[in-house]
């Protein structure tokens, strides 16, 4: 099986990466003079650009080795760096859904690489793989795909994702950001079986985490040792490693805390379908309901008036008159409720 290294952009196979000063030493030390680091402080010295002591322990979370491993600022980092690893500007092109999460274009815009955007089917926001794979020609280096889908919500029909997975020989990235919220298996189980796949999570949704920024990518070790060559060397820093570390150590209520969001998700669900100017809510798998009402400009606007903010998604295509309502904690969902009883 042809793995990936065909794939990559010239400069980037044949890259001499930075070596950190922590890079050409190995072994234990007490006086480290190396890094012309200040001695003092608490903060002085620079963090592991390896991860090591995180991505064990988030190799014990996820059952998965140390080495299909990717830590990044956010799972936006790791977007970026599968772009400039495989997509030549100018050149090479990727191929997405839409609607979908907006920064695989804006990451492919930044990166002068063209965004083929897919429409999911109208009826049910459903993966239409056929279509990916026709938008797909030579320089189609890279598939971006979001499951469950965000603004949509819906998961993406496994047989559809392993059909691109076989029939597109370049890499496919599948965003998981919601994940935890679905009642669904994670790609992350099939790696061993498809050494093109990209699987993305992050720490920022479901564990609550996005202002530590900490996103994770899993994929063969070829394409993370790959995504750690051409990183900023110290992409993660110390408060946000120390506070995943000590997340994973005690209890950590991501459980709890996801099946409250889901219940909170079936009340608002069901109050929201009785309002006559709501036409639709949308089956979701994931921690936001996208809802059809009547006017999305006017609703949107009323209820920043009552100092609630949702996200318009008006403009998006297949989202006519579409706002995306992310499920919160009870006290603020009652509070939205009762502002839209007052509309
Ligand atoms: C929220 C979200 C992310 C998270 O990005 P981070 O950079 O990890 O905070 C990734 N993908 C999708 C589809 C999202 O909605």
């Amino acid at each position: 099986m042809k793995t990936f290294e065909h794939l990559l952009r010239p400069n980037i196979r044949s890259l001499q990466p930075y070596s950190t000063a922590r890079d050409e030493f190995q072994g234990e030390a007490s006086i480290f003079l190396d890094a012309n680091e200040s001695p003092y402080n608490m903060y002085n010295r620079y963090p592991d650009p390896m991860h090591h002591k995180a991505r064990n322990r988030v190799s014990i979370l996820k059952d998965i080795a140390p080495g299909h491993i990717f830590l990044g600022n956010g799972s936006d980092e790791a977007i970026d760096l599968v772009m400039r690893a495989f997509c030549e500007p100018a050149v090479d092109n990727i191929v997405t859904i839409t609607p979908s999460y907006g920064m695989y274009k804006v990451a492919a815009d930044i990166n002068n690489v063209e965004c083929r955007q897919v429409a999911l089917r109208s009826e049910d926001f459903s993966l239409d793989a056929n279509a990916v794979l026709d938008a797909a020609d030579e320089h189609t280096k890279v598939v971006f795909l979001c499951s469950p889908n965000n603004p949509t919500g819906n998961l993406l029909q496994k047989e559809e994702v392993y059909r691109i997975l076989k029939y597109f020989k370049g890499i496919v990235v599948v965003d998981e950001a919601y994940i935890d919220f679905a009642g669904a298996l994670s790609l992350i189980r099939e790696l061993a079986s498809y050494p093109r796949l990209v699987v993305l999570q992050t720490f920022s949704k479901a564990w609550a985490m996005a202002a530590l920024r900490l996103g994770m990518a899993f994929a063969s070790p070829g394409i993370i040792s790959i995504m750690y060559r051409i990183k900023y060397p110290y992409n993660l820093n110390i408060f946000t490693t120390e506070y995943l570390l000590h997340r994973l150590d005690g209890n950590n209520q991501v459980e709890e805390q996801v099946k409250e969001l889901l219940s909170q998700k079936d009340v608002l669900m069901k109050e929201l379908v009785k309002y006559p100017f709501v036409e639709k809510v949308y089956p979701s798998d994931t921690n936001f309901l996208l809802v059809k009402v009547k006017d999305a400009n006017a609703l949107y606007n009323y209820l920043l008036e009552k100092k609630i903010v949702v996200r318009n998604r008006h403009t998006l295509p297949l989202c006519e008159n579409c706002l995306r309502i992310t499920v919160g904690a009870p006290e603020e969902n009652s509070r939205l409720l009762h502002a839209l009883s007052a509309y």
